[in-house]
């Protein structure tokens, strides 16, 4: 008697409770489902199948050096388990538990209804440090830390089964996946994980603190881990106990290098995970709908289709704003600060609502993990009525960040011959003319007028006992208890005093 373990977002054989567990009970069948159903859904896309594609090559060839490759089949979960149960009738079934998107969360309502109409034990584990049907959260960030000191799991040996065909892993086109040119796609893989994480924690990682906020120095000195947290490559746990051990050796050496720093921040991070993603995990409709009702409305749910449009194609005539997105689509990355500075020219200057602009960012992220990416989305739109609003201004942002555009440049090569003083302010250059309106458009808004108006707008609906209740509630649902990693903005009614991390002064200055 077999047991199978479905691999989901897990995609690595170490510090794998779910597979280590089981394989303490008997042969295993590691079990790979392509959904096309899922994967056709408003945000995914071809380069984050691309990238999982290349972490299961990976992941086969390692569960076969283990003793059985992983098999992969295509269609709906419930139909491919009820003709693996016809062929060999395996009893247990094993996986993490997963955070996903509202179509993976319908998907395992009704797995668990299969599960049960056949007799099947679904036995899910922990992996990411959020926890099921939690009741508070007190007691939240005590718990995590808990779980990531647990120790590493090592890979078992697996006896190999016979008779199973393994079945191949389809190209994007094969799913049904519109054609998706990300030529800076980070690879995928648990060897490139190891060694992305490994040259951070040696070298790129010690001017991190200061590094993050420009995208310049972001791209080099981020850990760039993202993917691999979200594909599971690499496991929470081993990221975070490695980071602590590095925290340790840096005290022991009384480093005065930025190392400590930079670590500390990088901790806090990981924290963050987990802690945003406990907030979809609680409250799944925060992927479509408002934290904070008194929201709902304010923008029209319908977007204007051109201001849309512009936004996506790095087309606003706001040259950061656009030499990001442009970045982004090559690249499917951004720094933290970067993918805020979109979401609020999008929600405030553009007006457009979060979840139209979402599901385009989830699409172009190769790191795409709903429970981070929803819960910012709004913080960054203004709509869960406890964090501090931030209407970052994309000028300002671009002059701090990329003094002489040299990042502008290389996105958008058409503004080159656009002196340094006027990179940020194109319309503002005498000879603007050569250049607007013919290889670059004109602002589609005035940004200063628009951040005003929509200042006044979000600031309107703040106000009353009924908005702080519903505000009080988000808090004690959703907010942070633990007082040393204050999250950005605060998990807190605004209004309220915050503590701030150093490197987020910065960010938290009138933008
Ligand atoms: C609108 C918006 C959407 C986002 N969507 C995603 C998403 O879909 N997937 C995603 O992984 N991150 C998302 N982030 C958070 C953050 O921008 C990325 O995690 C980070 O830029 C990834 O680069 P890195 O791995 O080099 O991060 P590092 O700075 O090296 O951080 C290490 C890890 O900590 C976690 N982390 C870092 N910052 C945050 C944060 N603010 N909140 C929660 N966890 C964090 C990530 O797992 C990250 O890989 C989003 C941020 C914003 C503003």
């Amino acid at each position: 008697m077999f047991q199978i373990v479905w691999f989901k977002k897990d995609l690595r054989t170490v510090d794998h409770p779910a597979l280590f567990e089981a394989a303490k009970r008997g042969p295993v069948l590691p079990l790979f489902i392509v959904e096309p159903d899922i994967w056709s859904g408003p945000d995914m896309s071809a380069r984050q199948w691309d990238f999982a594609r290349e972490c299961l090559t990976e992941l086969r060839e390692d569960l076969a050096r283990l003793g059985q490759p992983l098999i992969v089949r295509i269609g709906k979960a419930v139909s491919v388990l009820t003709e693996l149960r016809r062929q060999t009738d395996f009893k247990a079934l094993w996986s993490h538990q997963e955070t996903g998107n509202g179509a993976t969360y319908e998907r395992d309502i009704k797995v668990a209804a299969w599960c049960a109409a056949n007799g099947v034990t679904w036995n899910e584990r922990r992996q990411d440090g959020v926890a099921r049907r939690l009741k508070s959260r007190d007691g939240w960030a005590r718990q995590w830390d808990q779980f990531m000191a647990q120790d590493i799991l090592s890979a078992p040996n697996l006896a190999p089964i016979t008779d199973i065909e393994p079945g191949s892993i389809p190209l994007a086109s094969e799913i049904g996946l519109r054609a998706d040119h990300c030529p800076g796609r980070q690879s995928g893989g648990r060897k490139q994980s190891l060694a992305t994480f490994a040259s951070f924690l040696t070298e790129r990682g010690q001017p991190y603190r200061a590094a993050m906020a420009s995208p310049l120095s972001a791209e080099i000195h981020c850990s760039r881990l993202s993917p691999y947290l979200t594909w599971g490559t690499l496991s929470m746990r081993e990221v975070t106990r490695a980071s602590i051990g590095k925290q340790r050796e840096l005290k022991e050496m009384r480093d005065r290098s930025g190392w400590r720093g930079s670590m500390s921040s990088f901790h806090g991070r990981l924290h963050w995970r987990g802690h945003f993603m406990q907030k979809l995990e609680d409250e799944p409709a925060i992927e479509f709908e408002n934290f904070h009702k008194a929201y709902d409305g304010l923008r029209p749910q319908e977007p204007d289709t051109a201001r849309l449009t512009a936004w996506k194609n790095g087309e606003t005539g706001l040259p950061f704003v656009d030499a990001c997105m442009r970045a982004l689509a090559q690249t499917g990355w951004m720094n933290f600060r970067m993918r805020a500075m979109l979401v609020a020219t999008a929600s405030y200057h553009l007006w457009l609502h979060w979840r139209a602009t979402g599901e385009h960012l989830a699409r172009v992220f190769t790191d795409y993990e709903p429970g981070i990416h929803w819960s910012q989305m709004q913080m960054q739109s203004g709509t869960t009525g406890i964090n501090a609003i931030r209407i970052y201004n994309p000028v300002k942002q671009g002059y701090d960040q990329d003094p002489e555009g040299v990042y502008v440049r290389r996105w958008l090569p058409e503004l080159d011959g656009v002196p340094d003083s006027f990179i940020h302010e194109p319309w503002k250059w005498g000879q603007a003319g050569e250049v607007l309106g013919k290889v670059y458009p004109f602002p589609i808004i005035d940004h200063l007028a628009a951040a005003k108006e929509a200042r006044q707008k979000v600031w309107a609906v703040r106000k009353g006992t009924e908005f702080r209740n519903e505000a009080k509630r988000i808090v004690h649902k959703h907010g942070s208890r633990k007082s040393g990693i204050p999250m950005r903005g605060g998990d807190m009614p605004t209004g309220r005093k915050k503590t701030k991390e150093p490197e987020q002064l910065s960010l938290l200055d009138p933008s």
